[in-house]
């Protein structure tokens, strides 16, 4: 398999390459030139898989560079009972009887970025070599939030690479900051920006493009590369969780081989949702796929018109790591609708960042229409969720998970589709505690309480434990205090690296 830029200025790229540079050298994002199908017997038979096999199994078509040995060695090296304290890595509850939830958050940092995040470092490690590269390898992070946690405990301590995490100084919770301040590791650092999320995603792609910091890197023998989700390598470990929920549900017998079902998926970056894209290409049955926003919803309003438009106010919500403006992994759909012409996606991205808005023909729109569905939960109807389905089914669910649900629920409202569905859940309550303890036990229970405090009333009221991860987190010592502002990251980085 090769793998090809979206701007159209390289091609014929093997994977280890495309995961060593993360974003492609004319801006484009990386993706397979073919498509890669298998059949319902074939899908079927991942049924009977653990889910390490049954990424052994995906992983195989896109990363044909590397062996099965080396893929093997992530794929157990990354998904263990361990980390994940679960030995189904990404079990699906049954809500009632036509909703699944696909929980993504038994990982080490409590939200579903681990499910990519512990597996990339393997893969890069194992390309670094496979490509004979000897710079030391510089990971950059943008993050709203849980990529940054993520990424720094996936990269901590691995050899030959660093990594600088980039996070909206205030547009974080108190647990996310506390867990990416208080990072161990010889070989992490982690940076608040004065600006929102989209101030330090452009902040990292400019830094990616400079040409100049390039050369100075060169000469000091580093590259840098990425862990967001322009890096294909966090994005393909992401397919498998589709077909995992698919093959449990087949397991189960809830649904028999070639059934469709959707997916519902609360969307920022448009990551995980593309994860699933790719999936139903494959051949996994999808009826349709759902994009849960929240009141940043400028892909609901994609959706439904094929205009994006940016030109919008931000705002902060209570499901922060859906604050997203620019969605950088809508290009790789757009590539694959317009059947791999770089044309369009060159004037559109070209559009957007001189006007900050594009609109897409109406062939593509069309496409985009039947595969998907778009909606958003404002705030009060996201809390209001929460509530509700705790009430309803004792199950406790964070705001982003809640945002799905509720847009879900006005799928089914506006359609009268009754498919069979899976609603994935990206974090767990815990990560979230200040507004799932408002929404389950009103606004009287914060009064006066820390989100450090708020975990044991939670764990008490809901009798659950608190994850490993955010237990005793306003403990640790504080060890980045960085602050810059958002046209001074590319000094942090100089400095970080002694340039
Ligand atoms: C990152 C994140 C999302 C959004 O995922 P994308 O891949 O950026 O669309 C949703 N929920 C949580 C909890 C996240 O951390």
């Amino acid at each position: 398999m090769y793998y090809e830029s979206t701007r159209g200025g390289l091609k014929s790229v093997l994977s280890a390459e495309a995961i060593k540079r993360g974003i492609a050298p004319d801006g484009g994002l990386f993706v397979p030139e073919k498509n890669i199908s298998l059949t319902n017997d074939e899908i079927s038979a991942m049924a009977d898989m653990s889910y390490q096999e049954r990424a052994l199994y995906i992983l195989k078509h896109y990363l044909t560079d590397y062996s099965d040995e080396e893929i093997a060695d992530c794929v157990y090296s990354a998904y263990t009972d361990e980390k994940f304290g679960d030995k189904r890595i990404a079990p699906l509850t049954r809500l009632n009887e036509n909703v699944n939830i696909l929980e993504l958050w038994h990982g080490p940092t409590c939200a579903f970025k681990d499910m990519a995040l512990q597996i990339l470092p393997h893969f890069l490690v194992k390309a670094v070599r496979k490509t004979g590269e000897t710079s030391e390898i510089v990971i950059l992070v943008a993050t709203s939030g849980d990529t940054g946690k993520a990424a720094l405990e996936g990269f901590r301590d691995v050899e030959g690479t660093r990594i600088i995490v980039f996070y909206p100084q205030d547009g974080v919770s108190q647990v996310q900051k506390m867990q990416m301040v208080t990072q161990e590791g010889r070989n992490v650092c982690s940076i608040g920006v004065e600006g929102n999320f989209d101030d330090a995603q452009n902040g990292v792609k400019a830094i990616f493009t400079d040409e100049s910091l390039k050369l100075k890197m060169e000469q000091e023998s580093f590259k840098f590369s990425s862990a967001n989700s322009i890096n294909w390598g966090r994005l393909v470990p992401q397919i498998v969780y589709y077909f995992s929920a698919y093959a449990d549900m087949l397991k189960s017998g809830e649904i028999n081989q070639g059934d469709k079902i959707n997916f519902v998926v609360p969307t920022g970056n448009f990551g995980n949702i593309l994860a699933a894209f790719y999936a139903m290409q494959m051949g996994l049955p999808v009826n349709r796929l759902i994009c849960a926003s929240n009141d940043n919803n400028v892909l609901t309003d994609f959706i439904n018109t094929g205009v994006y438009d940016k030109n919008r106010e931000f705002k902060k919500t209570i499901s922060p790591s859906m604050d997203i403006l620019i969605s950088s992994n809508l290009e790789r759909l757009l590539f694959e609708l317009t059947g791999h012409d770089p044309a369009p996606i060159n004037d559109w991205m070209d559009s957007l960042r001189e006007s900050g808005k594009y609109s897409v023909d109406s062939a593509v729109k069309k496409r985009i229409s039947e595969i998907f569905w778009g909606g958003y939960s404002s705030e009060v109807e996201t809390l209001k969720t929460i509530e509700a389905i705790y009430k309803e089914y004792g199950y406790v669910i964070d705001t982003h998970t809640a945002v799905g649900v509720d847009v879900y629920d006005k799928y089914v409202i506006s359609t009268g589709d009754m498919t069979k569905t899976v609603i994935a859940s990206t974090a767990s309550p815990f990560k979230f505690n200040e507004s799932v303890v408002k929404a389950v036990l009103g606004d009287e229970a914060l009064k006066g309480k820390t989100e450090f405090e708020l975990l044991d009333i939670l764990s008490k009221e809901c009798k659950l434990k608190i994850p490993v991860g955010l237990k005793d987190l306003d403990k640790k010592p504080v060890l980045h205090k960085q602050v810059c502002g958002k046209f001074d990251m590319k000094q942090q980085v100089e400095d970080i690296l002694g340039l």
